[in-house]
């Protein structure tokens, strides 16, 4: 056997969830180990959150290059060299990951790359190609994150894409065919139509984007018709043919069979947790039937010195989840109180427009008990969404109806991803309608529109009736 490396914190996983662990865990004086098996910033950096973000504002950029007939602007001559667009996509994650890097180092975590097998409650093993290494710990926080989940008769190949093959495509596709209309189908299929690819969505269920309130996907599917996106519903996809320039997918629809011809099928059906294949049966740890491992408030398993974050746990599978988990599990270890409070944890769609939402909804509000006050206010009485020509949407702020306490929002509309942001504030911070509608906003400002909506709360709204 080899000589076992000692260390305080073994954190496994270099994600948004395991490197902010890791740092916020150096920060309280313990001395941590990362391991990471791939590229430092997970799925999230190199093929998720950043790179999806970028490949997006490729297309507006593109989009809005074409011109605007409204504003009296043409344009001729358009062209994107996507190797480009690739390349400049490669070094924006890279700037990320080597950011990673040097705040592990400077927070004096030690780097350790290898895959992490458990032996005990206090033991792994790191393998790499080569070599096997023992290190023990007093304690541990999992973040192995998750992988698209493979659907019967669509095996993934050079055309048959999960959303890192669609992410990392060298050309423009001119017909692609996404099978799911969930938040990553929907944002990458967006970002293909801009770039002028013929995209048809097949979803499953009666609507896309099904975990928002259908008022707020309204916009969306308007813009995706305009831009002569196909969204089928209902649609059961059953298999796919692969030619060497293709694919020709079969779906079914109202009980008839049809098919749809493309260069590629992008498959965006969720993800699974990566919690098998790395002994947790050694140790105990328990998984629920979704794979997902059993945590409490502080993120801690059921063996006390193993914590478990991010999208290996229940809860939304978003960064800002993991990253929120880490600094609680880091927290935790060093003694401290913190606790998870999953309230003020916002979603995002950075669709065209983009969706967020924070807290409850104006339905879940009422199933949880509440007596509320939906109060809505449209970006087209925006005066600076109307100057960017971007109108489309609104904002919807959920208040407690005998005190006006601010308990969720949802915005559809330009920026909303970070419109978004003031209102988990007010959420976290106890805020009332009257708190928001006295602070002064900047005009003309998109963010007026959070002002403006809790006048409307009030009761006294300036701009709308
Ligand atoms: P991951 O980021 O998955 O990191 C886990 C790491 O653990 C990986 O690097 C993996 O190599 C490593 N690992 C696994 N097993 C082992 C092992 N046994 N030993 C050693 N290392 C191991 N979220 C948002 O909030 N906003 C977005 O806009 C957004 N966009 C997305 C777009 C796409 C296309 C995708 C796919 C995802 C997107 N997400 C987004 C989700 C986000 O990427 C994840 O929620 C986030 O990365 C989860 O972080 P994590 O730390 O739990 O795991």
């Amino acid at each position: 056997g080899d000589f076992p490396i000692e260390t305080d914190t073994l954190v496994i996983g270099a994600g948004p969830g395991g490197y902010v662990a890791a740092i916020r865990a150096a920060q309280t004086g313990q001395n941590v180990t990362i391991v990471e098996k791939g590229d430092l910033g997970g799925v999230c950096l190199n093929v998720g959150c950043i790179p999806s973000k970028a490949l997006i504002e490729a297309g507006h950029k593109t989009q809005s290059a074409h011109g605007n007939e409204e504003m009296g602007i043409t344009a001729e001559n358009v062209s994107v060299d996507f190797s480009k667009v690739q390349e400049w996509k490669g070094q924006v994650v890279n700037k990320l990951t080597s950011g990673v890097e040097s705040l592990l180092k400077g927070n004096k975590v030690d780097i350790v790359k290898g895959e992490v097998y458990f032996v005990d409650q206090n033991t792994v093993k790191v393998m790499d190609e080569k070599n096997s290494q023992t290190y023990t710990f007093n304690n541990c926080i999992i973040a192995t994150g998750s992988t698209p989940i493979e659907i019967p008769n669509f095996k993934f190949s050079d055309r048959v894409l999960d959303s890192t093959g669609a992410l990392n495509l060298d050309e423009i596709p001119e017909k692609m065919v996404v099978v799911g209309g969930g938040y990553i189908g929907i944002e990458l299929g967006t970002a293909y139509a801009n770039f002028g690819t013929e995209v048809t969505i097949l979803e499953g269920t009666k609507e896309i984007l099904g975990a928002f309130e259908k008022q707020m996907t309204q916009p969306v599917k308007k813009s995706l018709k305009k831009k002569n996106v196909n969204i089928v519903t209902e649609a059961m996809a059953k298999g796919v043919e692969e030619s060497n320039d293709g694919v020709s997918v079969t779906y079914e629809v109202n009980g008839k069979e049809e098919t749809v011809e493309a260069d590629y099928v992008l498959v965006t059906v969720g993800r699974r947790p990566n919690t098998q294949e790395m002994g947790l049966e050694q140790v105990g740890i328990d998984v629920d039937d979704k794979g997902l491992i059993n945590i409490d408030n502080q993120c801690r398993t059921n063996k006390e010195n193993i914590y478990a974050i991010g999208d290996i746990v229940e809860g939304p599978p978003l960064a800002h989840k993991a990253s929120y988990e880490g600094k609680v599990a880091a927290e935790a270890i060093s003694g401290e109180k913190s606790v998870i409070d999953y309230l003020a944890i916002p979603s995002v769609v950075f669709a065209d427009p983009e969706l967020a939402s924070v807290g409850y909804t104006e339905q879940e509000a009422k199933d949880a008990g509440y007596e509320v006050k939906a109060s809505k206010f449209p970006f087209a009485a925006n005066g600076r969404a109307l100057s960017l020509n971007n109108t489309d949407g609104f904002m919807k702020m959920i208040t407690r109806k005998d005190d006006g306490l601010v308990i969720g929002a949802q915005v559809a509309g330009p920026n909303a991803s970070d419109v978004i942001a003031e209102l988990g504030l007010a959420i976290e911070a106890g805020m009332t309608a009257e708190d928001i509608a006295l602070t002064i906003h900047a005009h003309p400002t998109l963010g007026e529109v959070t002002m403006e909506a809790a006048d409307v709360a009030l009761g006294t709204p300036i701009h709308t009736m």
